[in-house]
């Protein structure tokens, strides 16, 4: 999809507002059909911008008016996956280790825990728009598409079989990859679920939100289980190469690599590293949803 084009800005100064509303609508209508939809998406955040749509408050009712079901339908996907404005894909690599994994003194980099990249702090990593630019009317039908995002990706991870812990390089590489693909998944439900918990204190949205708000911490603990699996065999592949590999500095890092993931995989909590999420509720044990707990640990959150 090219998305280079850019939207008339060029107006005749003589355009009434109902030419520029009807010239809004006509190229929208031709952007989605085309399978554009974050163009159309971003002309709605200009036309919002120069309130030649309604505000807020009516912008979710004047869209389904003025617009044939299948393509709001469209336009809501293309809000789902607008893109995060300040970051490629939700990842940057990690200042703590210059991407390589381990910090000067040859310990694994707690940081991005060895991983070499962190999360974009805007998007949680997540590489998609975060919830205040959408309009709030149109929030709970993003929120639902995300979290069907997130669940068939998820699935689909999930579905995949691990790589031997005995098979060579490649294999690391393939569960590093798997790691933060998952990791991606969980910002992705987490901001979901910061969103659920504001969305949830409007008795309007209250009901429609129950459902999302389990679904998310169904699936996000579906999620931390499959990343701890998945560090278990990353340490399980590093202690055999600790043990085989025929360079000494390679078992040597290799073995820093094994206590670093074995601690991790045993500890279960992720805490003070990039894998961790707080706001999303995965000590069970804590019964209360509150803030309280999420802010206790959000400062161990790496940047
Ligand atoms: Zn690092
Ligand atoms: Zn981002």
């Amino acid at each position: 999809m090219s998305e280079t084009e850019q939207p008339q800005d060029q107006t005749p100064h003589d355009e009434t507002p109902i030419d520029l509303t009807r010239r809004f609508i006509g190229a929208v209508t031709q952007a989605l059909r085309k399978g554009q939809a974050q163009r159309a998406v971003r002309y709605v955040f200009e036309a919002r911008q120069h309130q030649i749509i309604p505000d807020d408050t009516q912008l979710r009712e004047w869209l389904v008016g003025a617009f044939e079901q299948p393509l709001f339908a469209k336009l809501i996907a293309g809000l789902v996956r607008y893109p995060c404005m300040y970051c490629e894909k939700g990842s940057e690599s990690c200042k703590g280790c210059n991407g390589g994994g381990m910090d000067d003194r040859g310990s694994v980099c707690r940081q991005c825990s060895g991983f070499g990249v962190v999360r974009c702090d805007f998007c949680d990593g997540t590489g998609l728009a975060t919830y205040n630019m959408i309009p709030e009317n149109l929030r709970p039908e993003v929120l639902r598409g995300r979290i069907v995002l997130a669940t068939t990706q998820l699935n689909r991870l999930i579905a995949e079989r691990l790589p031997p812990t005995t098979s060579q390089r490649q294999p690391q590489q393939r569960l590093a990859n798997r790691i933060l693909s998952l990791n991606k998944l969980l910002g992705v439900l987490e901001n979901a679920r910061v969103e659920a918990n504001r969305l949830s204190e409007n008795p309007t949205h209250r009901s429609e939100i129950a459902g999302s708000i389990q679904q998310i911490d169904s699936n996000a603990q579906a999620a931390k289980s499959a990343v701890l699996k998945a560090i278990a065999a990353l340490a399980a592949r590093a202690r055999e190469q600790s043990r085989s590999d025929s360079s000494p500095a390679l078992r040597e890092v290799a073995s820093t690599r094994a206590d670093f993931y074995e601690q991790l995989a045993k500890a279960g909590t992720l805490g003070g590293t990039a894998l961790q999420h707080p706001f999303l509720l995965f000590d069970r044990g804590n019964t209360d949803a509150s803030t309280e707990s999420a802010q206790d640990t959000a400062e161990e959150v790496p940047q």
